[in-house]
């Protein structure tokens, strides 16, 4: 509190002409503390009882375990999303996952903590009178939409541009068969922690972005800078195989480390080369017998001896793997000459397999793509610039300029969940869902679909960015007719190999097999994949079949699901409801449980594998498509 907060606080109390306790505690507590308490003096009041009648799926201090897909990072780990009492409280891999095999990484990790982030926004906000301030979704909708109908009037839509986090999966496409539905180009996929120079380099030498690094083929890996552990690429698949590579006693490679910097992956090395930053080029060429080992001793500030023994031991051994991380200014070339060694000591195939990539760091937009952005949005050629997942007023480099530009943008739209650089500049903001909260999925490796699937209710009103699409298509004459699906999960389904049964079935593993990546265009009214359409016919054929939609239930359609929810305030009174099984007789209920020493009780299955036999109606009542 500054002594002007503190002095007012004071001229506060000698006004009231007595010290009440409350100011006396608003004065005495000159603190962080105090603070937040004067903050939250206008806060909603909220109980602590979480549920005044539980929901169906709910048992009150039981956990349910949705499997669901990490967005923090474009890898898209597999998660398994633990919920008690109707809110999620710890996250863990999913095991069956391929990606991270139950791994999951301390970013993964704290995604809770921007999911219970008090600094999220609220709900949706417009700019008024140059503040922004709270409106409702329709507001917000409205405006939205006047802005779209406007552009493209005006013959700016060719000008409007979308960037988006950068992710893999149907959502892309999705987007980019929206965005053409107003006549807009393709949308740009930022990622402001990749290392741009590898995956340039990586495509122009292996024809991917990122390629499978398979360590237990190795005998020797030679990282220059490339902090493979930590933060470089694909870091939860590369830590597990590298583990178990290292496991094998036999085989195992040996890691030397190259880089200024002492990194985590420097840590687990063999043997630690410490050069000067800038340098490692030099070490390369040696390595690849361009350049003296004097010369290089001299450049890098290595001991020759030193450089002399890496050489030797590069050229003894076979098959090795040579990584570099293109953080400096000649990052790109580094990472080619790094390639190109590997290519000539035919490593490409053995330990670098292209052929099994991670799809996670494809279709990425360049820096120059960014930077040019920011120049066209300079000279007044972006008419209207939405944002979603991104901050690249904050993560590009300042003298990018993309701040002010901005400001020459005349509409911006942000999708953010959270007040950022970015988002702060925008007219109107349209708050996304937090990954835990939506629907989606991503396909972090060719072939196989990675499920998202919300694991509890919003915290704040917020909403996907895709129903927000869906939701201003409706009211645009022109796309109207091609999104008659109520939401992007209704979406999804029309696309998932097998529809709803294909999805329910793969719910509670989290993974499928096939890919939705390609299929970008909206289904038409009366395609058969509409779900709209089965459950218009279903509903004609017979009201007792499901209708497709949701697949929760055999003898039930979802919209009937629904009104058995609301009737009824338990699940005993269901029909065929067993104390053995949830109300849609997927999986066994296995709500056992045993007393514990301090009186009170917990969940008799704790083993993972309990866990999993656990994993049951991920598919949730509450989202099925009303009539
Ligand atoms: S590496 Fe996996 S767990 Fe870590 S942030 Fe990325 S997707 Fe999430």
């Amino acid at each position: 509190m500054s002594p002007d907060s503190e002095s007012a606080g004071a001229a506060r109390v000698a006004a009231s002409g007595g010290v009440k306790r409350r100011e006396f505690l608003k004065v005495l507590g000159v603190s962080t503390a105090a603070t937040t308490m004067l903050g939250c003096a206008s806060e909603k009041v909220e109980k602590l009882i979480p549920y005044l009648v539980s929901p169906d799926q709910t048992v009150p201090g039981v956990s349910t375990y949705y499997a669901t897909t990490c967005r923090e990072c474009s890898a898209a780990c597999g998660v398994m999303a633990e919920t008690r009492d109707g809110r999620t409280i710890k996250l863990e891999g999913n095991p069956e996952h391929p990606v991270n095999r139950g791994a999951l990484c301390a970013r993964g990790q704290a995604s809770l903590q921007g999911l219970y982030n008090p600094d999220r926004y609220r709900g949706p906000m417009a700019r008024r009178n140059g503040q922004l301030q709270p409106v409702t979704w329709e507001e917000a909708l409205q405006i939205f939409a006047q802005k779209l109908g406007e552009t493209r009037s005006r013959g700016g839509a060719a000008g409007a541009v979308f960037i988006n986090q950068h992710e893999s999966g149907s959502f892309p496409g999705f987007l980019d068969a929206w965005l053409a539905g107003f006549g807009m180009s393709g949308h740009l996929s930022y990622d402001a922690g990749a290392d741009h120079a590898a995956i340039a380099a990586n495509r122009q030498s292996y024809g991917v972005a990122w390629p499978k690094l398979d360590f237990s083929a190795a005998r020797l890996v030679v990282s220059i800078g490339a902090d493979f552990l930590d933060s470089w690429g694909a870091m939860v698949p590369q830590q597990l195989d590298f583990a178990d590579a290292r496991a094998d006693h036999q085989k195992a490679p040996r890691l030397i480390y190259v880089g200024p910097r002492r990194s985590l992956t420097g840590l687990n090395a063999d043997r630690w080369i410490d050069c000067r930053p800038g340098t490692e080029m030099a070490i390369v060429r040696t390595l690849s017998g361009q350049l003296p080992i004097e010369a290089a001793s001299q450049t890098t500030g290595v001991n020759a001896g030193v450089i002399d023994a890496l050489a030797r031991e590069f050229a003894a051994t076979a098959p090795s793997m040579v990584l570099a991380g293109g953080g400096g200014v000649d990052g790109l070339e580094l990472v080619l000459a790094a390639n190109a060694l590997n290519q000539s000591r035919g490593n490409v195939g053995v330990t670098i397999k292209p052929g099994e990539g991670y799809l996670g760091f494809d279709r990425m937009a360049s820096p120059a793509e960014l930077r040019a952005l920011a120049d066209r949005m300079n000279s007044g050629g972006v008419s209207l610039l939405m944002v979603r997942g991104a901050n690249p007023a904050f993560t590009l480099p300042k003298s990018v300029g993309f701040a002010a530009a901005m400001a020459k943008v005349p509409f911006k739209v942000s999708f953010s969940s959270y007040p950022d650089e970015t988002s702060e500049l925008a007219d109107l903001i349209l708050p996304d869902h937090h990954s835990l909260e939506q629907w989606g999925d991503a396909e972090p490796v060719r072939g196989t679909i990675s499920l998202q699937q919300p694991a509890m209710d919003p915290v704040f009103d917020t909403r996907a960015t895709s129903d927000v699409l869906i939701a201003v298509a409706k009211r645009d004459p022109g796309s109207a007719a091609r999104y008659p699906m109520a939401d992007y999960r209704s979406w999804l389904i029309s696309r998932f190999p097998g529809g709803a049964a294909g999805l329910s079935a793969a719910l509670p593993r989290g993974i499928a097999a096939g890919s939705l990546g390609e299929s970008t265009a909206p289904v038409a009214p009366g395609d058969p994949r509409s779900c709209h359409q089965n459950l218009l016919a279903n509903r004609r054929r017979d009201e007792s079949v499901d209708c497709g939609e949701n697949g929760i239930g055999k003898r039930r359609p979802c919209h009937r699901a629904n009104d058995d929810r609301k009737s009824h305030t338990s699940r005993a009174s269901l029909p065929g409801y067993t104390a053995r099984h949830c109300r849609n007789r997927h999986w066994p209920r296995t709500s056992a449980r045993r007393p514990v020493r301090e009186g009170r009780t917990q969940s008799a299955r704790d083993s993972s594998r309990d866990r999993r036999s656990r994993w049951r109606c991920c598919f949730r009542i509450d989202q099925g498509e009303r009539e």
